[in-house]
């Protein structure tokens, strides 16, 4: 690699710098506490997957780049040129961190790994080296937003046999799923699929709500790509149908980094105010049920049933009693693991791990620790309101022969409902 490649690279790092980064680079004290916080590296005693040694990688590129010694004592200044092997280091560090944030919540200084990984992955974009499969799954998320017209009847025709099944579920022949219905009050976006559909249907039909559903899916590829520019061009194809039909609120469905980025990020990354407001569809429904809107069966789960904090909803969202709540509406043995809320152990599925093939044995193998938080708790249903959990919990379920069911809040909600 020439020097201005090498330069080009590092001269991302200077892009992103900030005080609270320079904070980062500068207060780790290598005290270790974040070793047993991050289950990558407690499950593969790794080094490369300790969060304090994925930051220093960055950490070494900055000493050799922006630091007088760097430039002038290059021997005494502990930094690293940017070449092939550091590059090769940082993928695998990178786009194996799940973004749980677990390590932050032990570190002392507080100090946040998932920045390091955000400008890990500019990094390797612009040295040609992000991930290939998240590339194409938001290059195609992109494409689609582009030319809606040509996915419409496609989406149409999907949803009619939904829309039959929706009907036989609630007993009425004029229950439908609107899509383009402008004015409406809330616009739903869900995921590719239609098992996040019809749940959802059967709670807004019940709830007599005024909704429209998005042409779009929830998930965003280039979030976990870390590209920004992919991330909000993913994001805005549904703030943009939000805007033309009028809707009050975007209800983002049961995807913790959906909801996330949707919520949290996208004003910040857009630098745009928005004039609606968004939620997670476990809220809507917490409101539903205290308003009496919905009505659910007194019949309760009786088999044991766990709860799983994904780390976007819980630790990185604060959202922990909404969940439960609705949990304890419809299931009589609601059993806590242990640790559970903001200390909850991450799935290892999150940071779109799912989606990357190359690194499915890595995610059953850093899934052992929630295998054993959950065999603990005694449940055979598993609940959790985020896709990558789900998939990663079946993934460890069929992995581990656990003979679990895993279930969404939506479809407890649904399946409960007194028609
Ligand atoms: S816990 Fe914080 S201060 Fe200690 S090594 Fe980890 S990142 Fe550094
Ligand atoms: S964010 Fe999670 S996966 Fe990433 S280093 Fe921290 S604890 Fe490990």
């Amino acid at each position: 690699m020439d020097e201005k490649a090498q330069k080009t690279i590092a001269g991302v790092l200077d892009k992103r710098m900030n005080r609270q980064l320079l904070y980062y680079l500068d207060i780790c004290t290598r005290c270790s506490i974040c070793k047993d916080a991050c289950h990558q590296y407690v499950t593969t005693g790794d080094v490369l997957y300790l969060p304090a040694y994925r930051a220093e990688i960055i950490r070494r590129v900055y000493k050799k780049y922006f630091t007088r010694s760097g430039k002038f004592y290059p021997a005494l200044s502990e930094g690293s040129e940017v070449d092939e092997k550091l590059l090769d280091e940082l993928y695998k560090t990178t786009y194996a961190c799940t973004g749980c944030r677990r390590c932050m919540y032990y570190c002392p200084f507080s100090i946040d790994t998932t920045w390091f990984m955000a400008v890990a992955k500019a990094m390797l974009i612009t040295a040609g080296r992000g991930s290939q499969i998240l590339a194409e799954l938001a290059g195609a998320a992109v494409i689609k937003g582009e030319s809606i017209d040509l996915f419409k009847d496609i989406i149409i025709e999907m949803l009619k046999d939904t829309e039959k099944e929706l009907q036989e579920r609630v007993g009425n022949p004029k229950a439908n799923i609107p899509i383009d219905k402008k004015g409406a009050d809330l616009l739903y976006v869900a995921l590719a699929g239609t098992h996040t559909i019809l749940p959802a249907a059967v709670i807004f039909h019940q709830a007599k709500a005024n909704w429209t559903l998005s042409m779009f899916e929830a998930a965003n590829y280039g979030y976990f790509l870390g590209d920004v520019k992919q991330a909000v061009a993913i994001a805005k194809r549904i703030i943009d149908e939000a805007r033309s039909l009028e809707v009050k609120e975007i209800v983002i469905t049961e995807c913790g980094h959906a909801y996330r980025v949707m919520q949290f990020l996208y004003e910040a990354w857009a630098k745009e105010k928005l004039p609606f407001k968004i939620r997670g569809i476990v809220e809507l429904m917490a409101e539903y049920i205290k308003q009496g809107k919905i009505n659910l069966t007194q019949d309760k789960i009786k088999e044991p049933l766990t709860y799983h904090d994904p780390c976007q909803v819980g630790r990185n969202a604060g959202f922990y009693e909404e969940p439960r709540y609705i949990i304890n509406q419809v299931a009589a043995d609601f059993r806590e693991m242990t640790p559970n809320r903001e200390k909850n152990w991450c799935c290892g599925g999150g940071g779109g791990l799912v989606a990357q093939p190359d690194l499915d044995d890595f995610r059953i193998k850093t899934g052992e620790i929630k295998v054993e938080q959950i065999k603990k708790t005694g449940a055979r249903i598993v609940v959790s309101p985020c896709e990558n959990c789900r998939l990663q919990l079946d993934s460890l379920n069929e992995k581990y022969n656990m003979g679990i069911q895993i279930t969404s809040i939506m479809d407890l909600v649904a399946n409960a409902i007194t028609i």
